[in-house]
């Protein structure tokens, strides 16, 4: 028998002019690109108080369209976690370049600055942080030890989309930042993505490799090798929609972070996400460890009360597997990777869930969590 309760991890919300705007978009016929392709990049730009934003078809080749704006290639090694959703190291290989796999912050589980002194070499040419589930990483310690190694810092900020960092929007610190405006994300397009500098000449280099490398004002000539990573108006419409409702998006998952801390700080062999004081999150998803200090046992507990979980109808989802577990990624063992990708779960986090439904899902882990063995 299926449960009557179904609470799903994560679900798009349409506010609905999202309707309105698309068929504004399909009746003019511009249903490649557009002018709300142009509004979304402006509107994100001075939400993130940054100087260029780039729309692109997906938040992957986002980060593949920021590392070939930035020239890296070939020879060329980036620092990367090994905890981390995959698209960062799968776009640092696929263009050619080398990862080297630094071990994450214990307490927030992003990279850990001092990871760049250990493995910076002559050849390494830039720190790519991950900010995970609304996190942002420690990037005051990245761009300073960034800087002493003459690294570029690329921010991968598909799961921190408006969250801040001493002010300042995840993305718009280091270099270049990336964002996903995949269903699941905080703002989104269906698929979609965008790429964020104050850098004029870079804004400008990815803008030509994302349309085939063609120089500007001179069609069907090529300078440099290009891509088609173009997003169409269609889905830029639903984005410009979107953005129109920022400010409730955001005090909405304010309110749900808020309502997991306060039911699960004190909940015993649990440990929330750590967010330091330099950040101002805007939560993707709540993410907590169960803590367990041997991996094999901590990895089939985890995994027990996740199937448990989805027997009271409420869907979760487990880590992102250490990148030294998975055959193409040639990467060491790192102990705090290890531990977080064994025992950190994330619970369902999405615009209008209820605080009946926080309720029932922190009662219903708790319950789980205490008789996982
Ligand atoms: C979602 C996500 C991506 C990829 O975005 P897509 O739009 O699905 O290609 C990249 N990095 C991180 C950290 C993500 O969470």
């Amino acid at each position: 028998m299926t449960n009557p309760v179904h609470i799903p991890w994560a679900q798009p919300k349409l506010f609905g002019n999202e309707e309105a705007m698309v068929l504004d978009a399909l009746r003019s016929v511009w249903i490649s690109g557009g002018p709300y392709v142009q509004r979304l990049e402006r509107v994100a730009a001075e939400r993130m108080q940054v100087a260029e934003a780039v729309a692109v078809s997906n938040g992957t080749v986002a980060v593949e369209l920021a590392l070939r704006g930035l020239g890296i290639g070939p020879g060329d090694e980036v620092i990367v976690p090994g905890f981390t959703f995959v698209a960062a190291a799968n776009m640092v290989l696929s263009v050619g370049a080398t990862p080297l796999y630094a071990d994450i912050d214990e307490q927030s589980w992003l990279l850990d600055p001092d990871e760049i002194d250990r493995l910076a070499t002559p050849r390494t040419k830039a720190v790519l942080p991950v900010h995970l589930y609304g996190n942002v990483a420690e990037m005051d310690a990245i761009t300073s030890r960034a800087k002493a190694h003459g690294l570029v810092v690329l921010e991968d900020a598909a799961e921190a989309a408006f969250s801040r960092f001493d002010g300042k929007c995840a993305g718009t610190i280091g270099n270049v930042g990336t964002f996903s405006l995949h269903a699941t994300k905080t703002i989104t397009t269906g698929e979609g993505g965008l790429v964020v500098t104050n850098d004029a000449g870079l804004a400008q280099r990815m803008r030509v490799i994302r349309d085939h490398g063609m120089r500007q004002g001179k069609r069907y000539w090529h300078d440099v090798v290009g891509y088609n990573f173009r997003l169409t108006n269609l889905q830029a419409a639903i984005g410009c929609a979107q953005l129109e409702h920022l400010d409730d998006i955001m005090a909405d998952r304010r309110r749900i972070h808020a309502l997991y801390r306060n039911a699960l700080n004190a909940c015993a062999g649990v440990r929330l996400q750590h967010f330091s004081q330099h950040v101002d999150p805007v939560l993707w998803v709540i993410a907590a460890l169960i803590e367990d200090d041997d991996l094999s046992r901590q990895r089939s507990r985890r995994d027990r009360i996740m199937a448990a979980m989805l027997e009271d109808g409420i869907e979760t989802r487990p880590g992102f597997y250490a990148l030294s577990l998975m055959p193409p990624y040639d990467a060491p063992d790192l102990p705090r990777v290890l531990a977080a990708s064994a025992g950190v779960i994330s619970l369902p986090t999405f615009f209008g869930l209820t605080e009946q439904q926080i309720g029932y899902i922190c009662d219903r882990f708790r319950h789980h969590v205490h008789n996982a063995g």
